[in-house]
């Protein structure tokens, strides 16, 4: 996530690390080239011009008064100031109403249906909603096919009307299905089109006056850098809509769309989509945020997303198998896919202070276990149970099964055994700790 403008960012406040004090001179030069990041980051020209001079008009004001070293100082400075131009505080979604209906905006491509999904999704495991996804697109059958399957893939109800060309009527329709079968939220994803037009602007507006939701959200293609301000501030003039979402932050974007949109429309970005699967949401932060386009990484959003993937219950048997040695390899694949859960492996390391710059080079492939999970795969499952069995001539027929090399099958092996023993230390008392840290 918006790799190129970290590494700008932190090339532009190194300029400051070898001077003693903070100058006219050297904020001049360092404010120049954070300029520069904005600007090829896509960012607005104007918006970049007014950030570096509030963070110039900051920087020389607080010099006399603060004992940090200049660098210090000015990173400070510029992560105040994106937090700021990226929204301050976060902002939930307003769940009043019954049911609250919620309505998605935006263009085709842009990622509404997913995210319709996700959103159920989150409603449905976080606050213990019971969502009512509506496919209002008359226009392509295959989008309302498509918001069936999600529906299907997350166990949510999707309302549709076959043959019905009146999306008002559906919208409408759909809010009464769900005040008769109890449910509590109704997401309406609306049709798209792949560039503004009045018609479709008339209709969503009209689909927004007959059913007055608590919560319009507008979503917008990241990627799409300054096209993605321009059609925020378009749909935002006909719907004044209440929140940001931004999709596809997972790919390789600018990131000029994340520090411009707030600006320009005034309205908060809400949550972010980091990726295909119905997981991949987070709530917006942009304090968090700023701390990762700042190589700061973001630990807190780490534990939070480990602490979604928790399960007590699992936690305690294992720690039971650990405490009598009956660790296998089916415990070691429920972890593998425990991690894996927790989302895409670079946009993980991302969020360690650091290691995302130390990594943006290093090609993590997703399927990092792939290898592993084959092998394992190829074992019979009483040697998962009991790993001790694995003798010379099982090894050779699990190499061979799983197309991976007799060297690679050593090597799970050696892993799988330091994980266990580290786990039967971790036991006692650190263990334990470390849950509780985890659990907050
Ligand atoms: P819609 O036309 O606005 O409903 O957009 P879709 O939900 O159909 O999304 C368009 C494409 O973008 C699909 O291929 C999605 O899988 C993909 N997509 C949606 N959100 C994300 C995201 O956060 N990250 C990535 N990488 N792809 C996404």
């Amino acid at each position: 996530m918006f790799n190129n403008l970290s590494d700008k960012l932190d090339k532009a406040l190194h300029v400051l690390k070898g001077h003693g004090s903070i100058t006219e001179v050297n904020v001049a030069e360092t404010l120049k080239e954070v300029r520069r990041a904005l600007l090829d980051a896509d960012v607005n020209f104007k918006i970049a011009k007014q950030f570096t001079t509030t963070v110039k008009e900051k920087a020389l004001g607080q010099n006399v008064l603060t004992t940090l070293q200049p660098g210090q100082l000015m990173v400070k400075i510029v992560k105040d100031e994106l937090t700021q131009l990226m929204g301050g505080d976060a902002e939930g979604i307003n769940l009043s109403g019954t049911p609250t209906v919620i309505l998605m905006s935006g263009l085709q491509g842009s990622g509404k249906t997913t995210f319709s999904g996700k959103l159920a999704n989150y409603l449905k495991t976080k606050k213990t909603k019971k969502p009512l996804l509506v496919a209002c697109d008359i226009y392509r059958p295959a989008a309302i096919n498509q918001l069936h399957v999600v529906g299907e893939q997350i166990g949510v109800e999707v309302y549709s009307e076959e043959g019905n060309q009146d999306p008002v009527a559906i919208s409408q329709n759909a809010i009464k299905h769900a005040k008769s079968n109890g449910h509590n939220i109704v997401i309406v994803d609306t049709a798209g089109r792949l560039a503004v037009d009045e018609e479709m602007m008339n209709e969503i507006s009209n689909i927004h006056k007959a059913i007055q939701p608590q919560e319009t959200l507008f979503v917008v293609d990241s990627m799409t850098g300054q096209d993605a301000v321009n059609t925020a501030k378009t749909f935002n003039d006909i719907l004044n809509f209440d929140g940001v979402v931004l999709t596809k932050l997972d790919g390789d974007t600018r990131g000029g769309a994340a520090l411009s949109i707030k600006s320009v429309v005034n309205k908060p970005i809400k949550f972010i989509g980091t990726g295909e699967k119905m997981e991949a949401i987070d709530v917006f932060y942009p304090d968090r945020m700023a701390d990762r386009i700042l190589g700061m990484g973001d630990v807190v959003s780490l534990v939070e997303r480990a602490q979604e993937q928790f399960d007590e219950e699992e936690a305690r048997k294992l720690q039971k198998k650990i405490a009598k040695n009956q660790f296998g390899f089916d415990d070691f694949l429920k972890q593998i896919n425990q991690v894996k859960k927790m989302g895409n492996m670079k946009d993980l390391m991302g969020m360690i202070p650091g290691a995302g710059k130390a990594l943006k080079d290093v090609d993590i492939d997703d399927d990092a276990f792939k290898h592993v999970e084959a092998i394992i795969h190829s074992m019979t499952p009483a040697e998962r149970t009991k790993p001790a069995l694995l003798d010379a001539s099982r090894k050779k027929r699990i190499a061979k099964g799983s197309g991976r090399t007799i060297q690679e099958v050593n090597q799970l092996l050696k892993q799988f055994n330091q994980m266990s023993k580290m786990m039967k230390m971790m036991q006692g008392g650190g263990g334990r700790k470390m849950m509780q840290m985890m659990q907050g």
